[in-house]
């Protein structure tokens, strides 16, 4: 049972809980302390792997020097060990060190132990795939939510929505759901791309492909190009990177968001 207390001293209530009766688990459940940095890309055109993203990474990071790295997407099909080669070199710029989580025999209790985690890119439906084979998903999603550093991109990033449904990529396996870490209330599109009037290539748009999505389901995307990025700090997520998103929601026109906007009205 749990005694709470008001006095009142000079007209001012005071409210006493006695903290030994809370079960520590709710006190975690609901610390939302979530420090994530959700971004379309790892790389910008003409530019090195994470290089637009070191300044944010320093102070993102500033807690640890070593960073778990989970390389299960793999973009070009690349090995772990050779993606994990690839995150050092950049993480190795602002003096952190990276290890591989394929480099463990027990993953979840590296992600327990880990004061930092990154999500790379590549193709969803493996790293997803991935995710659930190794039972991953709730073990990241219970650190992140306690406030371990997360950084996610494109793929890494698709996770962190409701579902990886609005990916771009091909479902060269079959993960055994589509259901991600819901760290945010809406999906995201990474890599999102605006239609080219002057182009003769007749594939549907990425505003089309998002509105056939919505035929089948409700919830918000926010179509990040590249460059831009979220930051999320407990419940306040904000655009970030110097460009507008496009939102897409369910039954609305889709529309432009500023940057260092805050997405939390979608909650
Ligand atoms: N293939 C992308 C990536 O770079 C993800 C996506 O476009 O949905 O991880």
């Amino acid at each position: 049972m749990l005694n709470i207390y008001i006095i009142s001293l000079k007209e001012i209530p005071i409210l006493f809980i006695d903290l030994r009766l809370i079960n520590t688990k709710y006190i975690k459940a609901y610390s939302l302390m979530k420090n994530m940095i959700i971004a379309s890309t790892s790389t910008l055109y003409g530019g090195e792997f994470l290089d637009y993203l070191l300044d944010d990474l320093k102070l993102h990071f500033k807690h640890t020097d070593t960073i778990l790295f989970i390389p299960y997407a793999r973009p070009g099909g690349i090995s772990h060990d050779l993606y994990t080669k690839k995150v050092a070199t950049a993480f190795a710029k602002i003096n952190k060190q990276v290890i591989g989580i394929h480099e463990s025999k027990t993953p979840k209790d590296a992600i327990k132990n880990a004061k930092g985690i990154y999500v790379g890119g590549g193709n969803t439906f493996v790293l997803v795939n991935e995710l659930y084979k190794e039972n991953l998903i709730s073990s990241i999603k219970d650190v992140v939510v306690n406030g371990t550093p997360y950084l996610g991109t494109s793929a890494g990033s698709n996770i962190c929505g409701l579902t990886m449904r609005t990916t771009n990529d091909m479902p060269i396996v079959y993960p055994p759901s589509f259901n991600t870490l819901a760290l945010v209330p809406f999906n995201i599109n990474p890599h999102y791309l605006d239609p080219n009037t002057h182009s003769k290539h007749m594939g549907e748009t990425r505003e089309i492909r998002i509105k056939e999505f919505h035929k089948f389901n409700t919830q918000p995307v926010i179509g990040l190009r590249e460059g831009s990025y979220l930051k999320v700090n407990g419940t306040k997520i904000t655009l970030k990177g110097n460009l507008q998103a496009r939102v897409f929601e369910y039954n609305k026109t889709p529309y432009e968001v500023e940057n260092n906007s805050d997405f939390s009205f979608l909650n």
